[in-house]
């Protein structure tokens, strides 16, 4: 039998086919192909008959005639281009053209291509043999140009860059949610994992291992089925890979930004939380469920709909392998039962149950089952808690009085907490997952990062966090047409070539600024920070403002379909996204019920006592204070 692997190739190189062939390009000239725009295909070929002044007579492949304007025809490169490595290259560089080439190049099972300076990827949806050890080696130490396009050859170069010059490196991965670039990342560590592994011959050296299994533990707790992506990671992260001088991997650190806590408390329709919280309950067996106090799916009101499973995922699998990295990870078994005990509380918290009292609005709690069941994983008192919950201590000016509550503030409260405990416990998870990664007795040389966010989102309904994740890409996309083009000017210059400078990347920057400005007019973010401060404000009211402010905007407008008093609109780089207000003043305040952390601060339990160490910082010095909305570059 043949040898499957021999097979590779044709993932990565392209065959020589006849259309380099003398007679195809001879066919071209004579045709005078091009491009016309085309409503089901984007651009379709067509071959020019006749031009009359602005007006051109083409004929399309089936024979069909067609008149089109001058300016929406788009020239088509020689066949000998097909399926060009490096679109730089095209003689016609084009949007036809280079859309032309992806696909051609994807349909040949092909998913990167160059595009001068950098790599595009073309998700396939499908595992392709080309993420071997035998492809590994095969780009190992190899120039740009002497190996087919690929994430390898990108990191390779640019660990040798990091080598060579002795300069820290970075790879940006960027495009829409579901393109691919957690996929990418990935494959960067498993190449540097491999190439630069300090342990020569006896494979699976244990900061290999480690730095490889730190993901799936990040992505268990961070990742969520989305309606763009079974496995959308819902917070963004910058991985350091730390090289002593000869190039050894010594250590690594991990940093995370904008985890999406709301998920825990509410998913939209057909998504789900956080995978942990289906792998636990339904992968967690006897002793543990019993400790856990597990209970059916049904049964959980923050898992809306259940158990919603993903095709091909079996999420009780999937807990076993969860918990077998975190013990590679070094995570002890008090570690692993104290985080899961978290979780599970998270669910609880959301089975807590308020009534109103007959005779007044205060907020009562007729059956505290769930409550106990918190307070039991948490190693907290009930009655405590209950009071914390119900009638907290608050500050007025000098004095501290009780202060009861009602239904909608103590449901408020709970959700908080459950939002703030899952977000301590992702924090806790990244500490000690450095923790373990961080070998700081080996000097570090220089570093590789590898930023991977979380990608730009336009959903049916787009709420603060989407806003959020936008105005990320929104930053980050403006950075890499900064430095691309300028990088890419620069190099004309010293060519000699003649050349006016464009910054194209202050293209975005009518719409950041429309996001992100303090005042003179006070941007989104500002507006929102600035509502939060008056006693009397609601989520219509900060809506208003923005209408007032910013309907002269050319990036922003109110939705033309939409009556509704909450919804605004946002042109984006990637699209237009209509944005719901809804809870938004909450969402940016997010305060915290310090009677409650104060309780946690002082539990029975080690490992939770650890969580809420710094326990104050999150709640506010004054009751209503808002917190100040955090910057992405912060
Ligand atoms: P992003 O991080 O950009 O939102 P992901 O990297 O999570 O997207 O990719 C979404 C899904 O697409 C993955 O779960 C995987 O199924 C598939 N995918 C992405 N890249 C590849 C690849 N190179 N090979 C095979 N499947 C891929
Ligand atoms: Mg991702």
């Amino acid at each position: 039998m043949a040898d499957p692997a021999a097979d590779d190739s044709k993932y990565l190189f392209t065959e020589n086919d006849f259309c380099n062939s003398g007679l195809v390009q001879a066919d071209w000239s004579a045709k005078r192909m091009v491009w016309i725009p085309s409503e089901r295909e984007g651009f379709e070929a067509a071959s020019i008959k006749e031009e009359k002044g602005d007006e051109v007579l083409v004929e399309l492949s089936n024979g069909q005639k067609a008149t089109v304007n001058k300016d929406d025809i788009q020239k088509m490169n020689p066949p000998k281009f097909s399926k060009v490595e490096d679109m730089a290259a095209l003689t016609c560089l084009n949007e036809a053209s280079v859309l032309h080439n992806l696909r051609e190049r994807y349909f040949s099972s092909l998913i990167y291509t160059y595009s001068g300076l950098f790599c595009v990827v073309v998700n396939p949806y499908k595992m392709l043999p080309i993420y071997s050890e035998k492809i590994i080696e095969m780009y190992k130490g190899k120039k740009r140009h002497e190996v087919p396009p690929h994430i390898y050859s990108i990191t390779d170069n640019a660990y040798r860059n990091m080598l060579q010059d002795r300069e820290d490196q970075s790879i940006l991965c960027t495009g829409e949610s579901g393109a691919g670039k957690t996929e990418n990342t990935k494959k960067v560590i498993q190449y540097l994992a491999v190439v630069a592994s300090s342990h020569k011959g006896k494979k699976d050296g244990e900061l290999e291992k480690q730095l490889l299994q730190a993901n799936p533990i990040l992505e268990a707790f961070g990742n969520a089925k989305t309606i763009k992506n079974d496995n959308s990671s819902r917070f963004g992260k910058f991985i350091k890979l730390n090289f002593d001088v000869t190039g050894y991997l010594v250590g690594a650190n991990i940093d995370t930004y904008l985890l999406e806590k709301s998920r825990c408390v509410r998913q939209a329709k057909i998504e789900r939380s956080f995978h942990i919280f289906y792998y636990m309950v339904a992968g967690a067996k006897d002793k543990m469920r019993e400790e856990l106090l597990l209970e059916d799916f049904s049964s959980y009101h923050f898992l809306l709909a259940g158990h919603v499973e993903i095709p091909g995922q079996e999420d009780d699998e999937m807990f076993d392998e969860t918990l077998e990295a975190m013990e590679i990870m070094g995570f002890n078994e008090e570690e692993r039962l104290g985080m899961l005990k978290v979780v599970s509380t998270v669910l609880q918290l959301g089975n807590i149950k308020f009534e109103k009292e007959r005779n007044s609005e205060q907020a009562t709690m007729p059956d505290n089952t769930a409550a106990q069941k918190v307070c039991h994983l948490q190693g907290i008192n009930v009655t405590d808690f209950t009071r914390a919950i119900l009638t907290p201590r608050i500050k007025v000016g000098r004095e501290v009085v009780q202060k009861a509550q009602t239904k909608q503030q103590a449901d408020f409260a709970v959700e908080a907490l459950a939002k703030a405990m899952y977000e301590r416990l992702f924090r806790w998870i990244l500490a000690r997952v450095n923790k373990t990664l961080d070998k700081s007795k080996r000097q570090s040389a220089s570093f590789l990062g590898i930023l991977d966010i979380a990608g730009f989102e336009i959903f049916e309904d787009n709420s603060f966090e989407q806003l959020c994740i936008n105005y990320t890409n929104e930053r980050l996309q403006q950075l890499f047409n900064h430095t691309m083009f300028i990088l890419e000017q620069e190099e004309y210059k010293r060519e000699g070539i003649e050349w006016n400078f464009i910054d194209f990347g202050l293209d975005l920057q009518p719409c950041i600024e429309l996001i992100e400005r303090p005042n003179n007019p006070p941007g989104i973010l500002a507006l929102l920070d600035e509502e939060c401060w008056f006693p009397k404000a609601t989520d219509v009211s900060f809506v208003d403002k923005l209408l007032n402010t910013h309907s002269g905007h050319v990036k922003f407008s109110k939705p033309k379909q939409h009556k509704d008093k909450l919804m605004f609109t946002v042109l984006h780089y990637a699209g237009k996204v209509d944005y719901n207000a809804a809870n938004w003043l909450t969402k940016n305040m997010d305060p915290l019920n310090d009677n409650v952390t104060a309780l946690l601060n002082n539990s029975s339990s080690n490992f939770i006592q650890d969580l809420w160490k710094d326990g104050k910082t999150n709640s506010h010095e004054k009751p209503g204070r808002p917190q100040k909305t955090s910057k992405v570059d912060d």
